[in-house]
């Protein structure tokens, strides 16, 4: 069961994941054996050259796709041998998922939009924790716009507060500012440690900025489908030199 976690909590468990991608002489594999726990309540960045397994890491822990072969456990739960059916429930209750390219759905204005996990598991929002969010994220004057009306900045606010709606155990994000400019990004990227001070919200986040990574209370480096370090929280001069060192442009 996955119940209340608090702080010190490992609320994700991995071991050993291997993914590899197609068969024969053009298999590929992203993850050569990769474990890694996520304490509740922190903020861990994941970094790593393009091509190193980053997306496929996230999909895996978030139930979005199954590794060849290892463990997934999310509070608990060991979430690789769920069938089709209790992988999804346990996904709507305990997974957050931002996107780079925000994902949202183009008919839905921003507040179905956020709203669309709860609709989903037929449940009403806490208006009080609705609202809250709503303002937290800056979104208050705009949840009757659909996302063509909103900025790249405001369409990633929406999906930031639709992964944090159904307040779950976790929430990964891969490359959340990817696709903003900077000024945007470092907006984006406050809210979400605001996240983590405000709600205790558990968050992943996949990252090639320094600059963000310097956000988080821990940070993985990965490289060619494995992890080949992992510090506590570093400021943007020592990830750059840890980068530097490794070789992981
Ligand atoms: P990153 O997010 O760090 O850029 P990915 O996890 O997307 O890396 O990819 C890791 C490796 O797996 C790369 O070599 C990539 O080409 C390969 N890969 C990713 N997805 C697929 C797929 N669906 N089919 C085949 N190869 C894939
Ligand atoms: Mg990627």
């Amino acid at each position: 069961m996955v119940g209340m976690v608090g702080i010190g909590t490992e609320v994700v468990q991995a071991e050993d994941l291997v993914r590899v991608y197609g068969a024969g002489d053009t298999a590929v594999q992203a993850l050569r054996g990769v474990g890694v726990q996520m304490e509740a309540g922190q903020l861990t960045a994941v970094m790593g050259p393009s091509g190193s397994g980053k997306s496929t890491l996230m999909h895996i822990l978030a139930g979005l796709d199954r590794p060849t072969s290892g463990s997934v456990q999310i509070g608990g739960t060991e979430i690789t041998t769920l069938g089709d059916d209790a992988l999804t429930k346990l996904r709507r209750r305990h997974i957050g998922f931002i996107f780079q390219f925000f994902n949202l759905l183009p008919m839905l204005t921003a507040r179905d939009n956020i709203l669309l996990p709860l609709t989903i598991a037929g449940e009403k929002p806490d208006p009080g924790y609705f609202e809250g969010l709503v303002e937290r994220v800056g979104l208050a004057d705009r949840l009757t716009h659909r996302p063509a009306e909103l900025s790249g900045g405001q369409q990633q606010r929406v999906a930031i507060a639709r992964a944090l709606v159904s307040r779950p155990t976790v929430v990964f994000a891969d490359e959340p500012t990817g696709n903003l400019d900077s000024r945007t990004s470092a907006e984006i990227l406050a809210l979400m440690r605001s996240s983590v001070e405000e709600y205790g919200q558990t968050l992943v986040m996949v990252t090639h900025d320094a600059k963000a990574a310097a956000m988080a209370d821990r940070i993985l480096y990965l490289a060619d489908g494995e992890i080949v370090k992992e510090t506590g929280r570093s400021s943007q001069h020592e990830i750059l030199q840890i980068i530097d060192t490794l070789d992981l442009q």
